[in-house]
């Protein structure tokens, strides 16, 4: 029988010596007089176990199998180990290989891997000590999220990735459908879409806040935690045309409220992984980049700060007028670009800043009209090396406003009936936000392209795995 479970993991905290059994994938094999030497590693934690093979107790045809790469089962002798670098050592009695890798083919040898090259070999990317520390700390991630929403009552509300509304505002979307490419119904010149699989032209979803707003309108406090999609065509390295998102959605909050949740939210979920994750993290410091653990510990211990967008269009303002050079034009009226939002957040308050209060014209139809009549309740929360993390606002709850919202942005009315009877039956303040899981994932990690904080990336040209 194999039975799961024996994680390397607890070999190396357990106590030593005892017999004991590990399984994994070799990462590399050292030589010397009649022993060798194996890191073994399961997944289950950043340290290797040392596997140790005397040539006359493991059959020499046996030995020829463990290489890089092999997947092998030792059993043996847990013991203190005499070398460096390791508590404990597995001193193998018995070695069992699942399956071989022949060492001329194997992809993966032991040093001076690209990121890029490994995108390309993402069935095996999985183990190498980059890829094992980002997977590990993505599920800490996960796991944080719901935790922290659970800790406080929230409902998990799952919200459909396939969606009929078609102007949400996010952003460009992915048509869905099953009608024939080659041959198309038309009627009127147009395609016929009442043929199509439901009946009308449908998309995948860009974000489920409008269908979370129904929730938090009969729930008080929920959260979505699934994939979007954006067929925006931005090649960067924060991107992504398939991402997560958490999105909390909050009754009888206002901005403010909002802006303490998205604050509490971020400190917990950082000191919830740099907890659980620490080898991992050390790692990212060591080799990716060295200012990410200073960054979380600042982060997680200090307050953020707060300006509003006027306020922060002053500054860059004085900024540029000082002589600091930006490529795009800064003004009242005009959005934030990543340069400007960096700018503020790793030169001004060097720590992340939330800007609220923006114009009207440059945020979706959703936001609460402040009562200057010109801007809306947004905020953006903007971290150091990674700019927007979060976007969200206190939503408009007053039927007329919302409707004449509807009508400047040149939407159509008809598709928003239910969000609009929302205001019209029981309405109520309430207020949410988005944070890119990835985006996240790169503030934790240090990572500099999104595409190596997710399993198997989707960009614009790019679908393999
Ligand atoms: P950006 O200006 O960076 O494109 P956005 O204004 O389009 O962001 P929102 O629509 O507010 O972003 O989405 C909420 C959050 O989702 C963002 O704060 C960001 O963390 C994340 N996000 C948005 N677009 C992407 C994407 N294409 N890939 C990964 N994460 C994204
Ligand atoms: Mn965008």
């Amino acid at each position: 029988m194999i039975e799961p479970g024996g994680y390397i993991r607890d070999l190396l905290a357990g106590p030593a010596p005892r017999a004991a059994e590990a399984r994994g994938w070799v990462k590399t094999r050292r030589d010397g007089k009649g022993v060798h030497f194996v890191q073994l590693n399961d997944g289950s934690c950043f340290q290797d176990l040392q596997v140790v093979m005397e040539a006359g107790a493991i059959p020499a045809e046996t030995l020829r199998q463990v290489t890089t790469g092999a997947c092998i089962r030792a059993a043996g002798d847990l013991t203190p180990s005499p070398g460096a670098g390791q508590a404990v050592e597995l001193r193998a009695r018995e070695i069992e290989v699942y399956g071989g890798a022949d060492p001329a083919s194997y992809p993966l040898q032991k040093k001076g891997h690209t990121l890029e090259f490994l995108r390309e070999i993402a069935h095996l990317r999985t183990r190498s000590n980059t890829f094992g520390a980002v997977f590990r700390v993505r599920n800490a991630l996960a796991f944080a999220i719901h935790r922290f929403f659970q800790e406080r009552g929230f409902l998990y509300v799952h919200t459909p990735v396939i969606s009929a509304s078609d102007a949400e505002g996010a952003g460009a979307m992915f048509q869905v459908t099953t009608l024939d490419l080659m041959n198309l119904p038309r009627s009127n010149g147009g395609i016929d879409f009442t043929q199509d699989f439901f009946g009308r032209k449908t998309f995948l979803t860009v974000s489920g806040q409008l269908e979370a707003e129904i929730f938090a309108l009969a729930f008080s406090n929920v959260y979505t935690f699934g994939p979007t999609f954006r067929a925006e065509n931005s090649n960067t390295p924060r991107h992504l045309a398939e991402f997560w998102m958490i999105e909390p959605e909050v009754a009888f909050c206002d901005l403010d409220g909002n802006r303490r949740l998205a604050e509490e939210f971020l400190k917990y979920i950082i000191a919830f992984v740099l907890d659980r994750c620490a080898a991992d993290l050390e790692f990212f410091n060591k080799r990716i980049d060295s200012t990410v653990l200073a960054t979380l510990a600042h982060v997680a211990g200090s307050d953020f700060e707060h300006v509003s967008y006027t306020e922060a269009v002053r500054m860059l303002e004085r900024a540029r007028d000082g002589g600091r050079a930006f490529e795009f034009p800064v003004g009242w009226g005009m959005d934030l670009q990543s340069e400007h939002e960096r700018y503020l957040t790793e030169e001004v308050f060097r720590k992340p800043v939330i800007v609220t209060d923006y114009p009207a014209e440059i945020k979706a139809f959703y936001m609460r009209l402040n009562d200057d009549g010109r801007t809306v309740r947004a905020m953006d929360v903007l971290a150091p090396r990674i700019g927007e993390i979060i976007g969200g606002s206190q939503r408009e709850e007053r039927y007329d406003v919302l409707l004449d919202k509807i009508r400047r942005h040149g939407l159509p009315e008809q598709d928003y009936w239910w969000y609009l009877e929302l205001r019209k039956y029981g309405t109520a303040p309430h207020a949410g936000f988005g944070l890119g899981f990835e985006r996240m994932m790169m503030y934790l990690t240090g990572m500099k392209n999104i595409r190596d904080v997710i399993p198997f990336p989707r960009t614009p040209g790019s679908a393999a795995f």
